[in-house]
């Protein structure tokens, strides 16, 4: 199965971190791409912040002025769903919660053409699930992307029970030609990474709640003796607490209760402070 053509048009829907950062992969591989997100301002906002990331490899010589331009050309944001109508693929980047996405993917199969594939950024929510309101839900993917999108090369190419396999090996070639490194992956919760860095992020807390050190110590350790790039305060500031809580219920949940995937209190002390990593100023760490 052929990748998607260069021609086809992209619609990615919340211009949040993983948004911003998928629609500037596509774009940057040629596709014209529309962002939409329901918050006024968010979706200029993102493409504000896009022209930064451009500039700044314009700068260290990693990417051609004329390339730059070209990528912003093929930018645009709508202001409604109705924008989407003409894509080819759909890219959901938008809150971790099964309700708001399934009414979104409901919304989207009556407005986008028959053949217009929907996939969800989702990092935990089952696709099987995503899919089963849908008249046609062999359409509904997981294309899970990794933060920041347009440097993490992984992207898993999730199935549902009711996905089509024709169009997993289609998101997967397109994938590639995006760039990156796409695997298959089944509809389990958190798939395969989000499930493997389920304890990663788990015993760190329960480190930390029982007072064994502070975070920055945690996170120097596992940097320079785990040999992780990231330690997991530093990571989950980064990835946003909302969307990692989000993230740990909805796998804590799927595993009916399984104690290993217990959320711990500390993360949602966070969120109801509004402590939610770097995109709010503070987390663990402050960033002001
Ligand atoms: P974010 O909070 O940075 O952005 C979400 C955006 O979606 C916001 O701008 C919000 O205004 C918009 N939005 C919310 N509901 C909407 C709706 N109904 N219609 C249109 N726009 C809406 O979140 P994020 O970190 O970009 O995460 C988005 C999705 O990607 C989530 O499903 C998350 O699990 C997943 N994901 C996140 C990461 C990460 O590291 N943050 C990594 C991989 C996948």
């Amino acid at each position: 199965m052929d990748a998607l053509t260069i021609d086809t048009r992209i619609g990615v829907i919340g211009a949040g971190a993983m948004g911003a950062g998928i629609a500037q992969v596509a774009a940057q591989a040629g596709h014209p791409v529309y962002l939409y997100d329901n918050r006024p301002g968010a979706a200029a906002a993102a493409i504000d912040g896009i022209v930064r990331q451009l500039g700044t490899l314009v700068e260290k010589g990693k990417l051609d002025a004329a390339q730059r331009d070209a990528t912003l050309a093929r930018l645009q944001t709508v202001e409604s769903l109705e924008g989407l109508a003409r894509s080819g693929l759909i890219v959901e980047a938008i809150v971790e919660n099964l309700a708001v996405k399934r009414e979104l993917f409901q919304r989207l199969e009556d407005l986008c053409g028959e053949d217009c594939i929907l996939a969800s950024n989702t990092s935990s929510i089952s696709i099987t699930s995503l899919a089963a309101p849908l008249k046609r839900p062999e359409r509904m993917l997981g294309m899970h992307f990794f933060n920041p999108a347009p440097l993490m090369a992984l992207v898993e190419i999730v199935s549902g029970l009711a996905s089509a396999p024709a169009l997993a090996a289609r998101l997967y070639e397109t994938a590639k030609r995006w760039g990156k490194q796409p695997v298959h992956a089944r509809s389990t919760p958190g798939f395969i990474v989000n499930r493997v860095a389920r304890p990663f992020y788990a015993e760190s807390l329960r480190l930390l709640q029982e007072g064994a050190a502070d975070c920055a110590t945690l996170d120097a350790l596992m940097r320079e003796a785990g040999g992780f790039r990231m330690g997991a305060f530093e990571l989950t500031d980064l990835i946003g607490h909302d969307v990692n809580y989000a993230v740990t219920r909805s796998v804590f949940d799927a595993y009916y209760g399984d104690f290993r995937f217990q959320p711990s209190l500390i993360q949602k002390e966070l969120v109801d402070a509004g402590r939610l990593g770097r995109k709010s100023g503070r987390g663990f760490y402050d960033y002001a």
